[in-house]
């Protein structure tokens, strides 16, 4: 174990990381090394500086939009406000997004964008004027709109400046009757689709519930089948974090152990996430919650025991100093990139099962898929057929109920008859897609003996871009 430690100590950026990644499973592809490198370049760099007064001052603001592929347009990607926002991060969180869409069938290129910001240290105006300000820079240079790239909520970002974005671009853009699909993960007032807000916590919990109930793989691990009974930790108690939580809970799992920047709380006994929420609102940490065990330094939860490792705040949290001390069996990158090569390497030695971000966190551009879809086509999914689907299913009850002369009970008749509402359709498409893509990453990886879910599921990305590359001929 020393000795893979000891070569896991290499340093690599983020963006690095991804392409030693790519190189990794690229041999396992049939393409030659000019598509590689196409596959695996940035096709657009945008670094922007721009003006805005805050208060008595002037402060001038570095932001980014990154369009990793334009092998499907439009590209699609989250926009981030973090201090740690720098190029090399975004080209890394680009090109996860264009593996990403591959992977689930998500027909865009990927992309990404940050702006170097932190956004607790400004008003709610003072957002604003800094969000409409960059969605006013990326209309003069047409890296965004509904065929040219759309982008997403992601670290520091949520509905407020996905409607900001819109309301901006609106306005630049007249009589556009499409403008509504320039962004996803707007609040559904504002052309939002339901079940968005909560989408990649819930694909995390559909990803690793696939997983799970592999009853071969879980065999391997020591581990029984099914999710109920699992103990889980997780890092990061935001948008993705907190959803992927109570999706755990709420399917009896075990929540042992939580963190945040204030701090972890572990309980072997179980964390209630809900009573834990509430005690963050009342007392503004989730330290000192009762009954649980105190980690001044949050990083330090992850290392307790546990089944399974959810880190779902930011990038390289588990790395070279601290992976040999990870007790988990199964870690859910829910997070983009919260395992170094470095980490990858040393948990790979343990026979950690590492379930890759460009799989497990591909729930919310999948909804965001469906977001798009549904303000290209001006309906709420569901109006046109609910009712439809709920009179025949009355047709069919009655015929059943008039063959056999039983009568079904009221809980089972509202069951039965109810006809699918948009939050249902948008489950089940994200549902169908976890369960889909988990399968094709899986048959890859036994199809190539030795290879981890990571390289795995690079392989399959790098196919189907591969191909697509080569249907549109542009290699000839
Ligand atoms: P968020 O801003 O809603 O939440 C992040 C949370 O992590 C915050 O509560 C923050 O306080 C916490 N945090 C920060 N530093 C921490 C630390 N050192 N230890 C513990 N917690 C810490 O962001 P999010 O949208 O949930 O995104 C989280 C991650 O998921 C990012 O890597 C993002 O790229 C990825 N992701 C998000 C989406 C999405 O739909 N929002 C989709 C795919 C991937």
């Amino acid at each position: 174990m020393e000795t893979v430690i000891a070569k896991a100590q290499a340093h690599y950026s983020f963006f690095e990381g991804v392409e030693r990644n790519f190189d990794k499973a690229s041999k396992y592809t049939r393409f030659e090394s000019g598509i590689l490198e196409q596959i695996k370049a940035c096709n657009s760099v945008y670094r922007m500086k721009f003006p805005v007064r805050i208060g008595d001052n002037i402060e001038v603001i570095e932001a980014y939009r990154v369009q990793h592929s334009h092998h499907k347009l439009p590209c699609k990607g989250g926009i981030r406000y973090s201090m740690d926002v720098n190029q090399d991060e975004v080209m890394a969180l680009a090109s996860l997004m264009t593996y990403k869409c591959a992977i689930v069938n998500v027909p865009f290129g990927g992309a990404k964008g940050g702006i170097k910001i932190n956004p607790k240290k400004y008003t709610t105006f003072e957002l604003e004027k800094i969000t409409r300000r960059y969605a006013s820079e990326l209309v003069k240079k047409n890296f965004i709109g509904p065929g040219v790239d759309v982008p997403a909520p992601d670290y520091g970002t949520g509905g407020r400046e996905m409607s900001w974005i819109v309301d901006t671009y609106a306005s630049l853009k007249p009589g556009e009757v499409d403008a509504q699909a320039c962004v996803t993960g707007k609040p559904v007032s504002q052309g939002g689709v339901r079940g968005r807000t909560e989408a990649t916590g819930l694909g995390v919990y559909y990803g690793i519930r696939e997983l799970c109930n592999v009853a071969e793989d879980m065999q391997k691990l020591g581990l029984t089948p099914g999710i109920e009974g699992k103990k889980v930790i997780i890092q990061g108690l935001g948008n993705v974090g907190y959803h992927a939580a109570k999706f755990f809970f709420d399917n009896g799992a075990k929540i042992v152990g939580l963190s945040e920047y204030e701090g972890g709380i572990y309980d072997e006994k179980g964390l209630d996430i809900y009573k834990v929420v509430d005690h963050r609102k009342n007392t503004g940490s989730i330290l000192n919650y009762p009954g649980a065990t105190n980690f001044t330094n949050g990083a330090d939860t992850m290392e307790q025991p546990c089944d399974i490792l959810i880190p779902a705040a930011l990038e390289n949290v588990i790395n070279g100093s601290n992976a040999a001390r990870i007790q988990a069996k199964i870690i859910g990158e829910a997070a983009n990139g919260p395992l170094t090569p470095d980490a990858d390497e040393i948990l790979g030695a343990k026979g950690v099962v590492i379930v890759p971000d460009m799989y497990l966190n591909a729930g919310g551009v999948t909804v965001s898929y469906f977001e798009w879809l549904k303000n290209l086509s001006h309906v709420r999914f569901g109006r046109m057929d609910k009712r439809f689907s709920e009179n025949q299913y009355g047709t069919i009850l009655h015929a059943v109920e008039g063959l056999t002369g039983k009568r079904v009970t009221d809980t089972e008749r509202t069951l039965l008859l109810h006809g699918p509402d948009e939050v249902d359709l948008v489950y089940s498409g994200l549902e169908d897609t976890m369960i889909g893509s988990y399968h094709e990453i899986r048959e890859a990886m036994l199809s190539l003996p030795g290879v981890d879910m990571r390289t795995a599921a690079f392989t399959v990305a790098i196919n189907k871009v591969g191909m697509a590359y080569e249907e549109l001929g542009i290699f000839p």
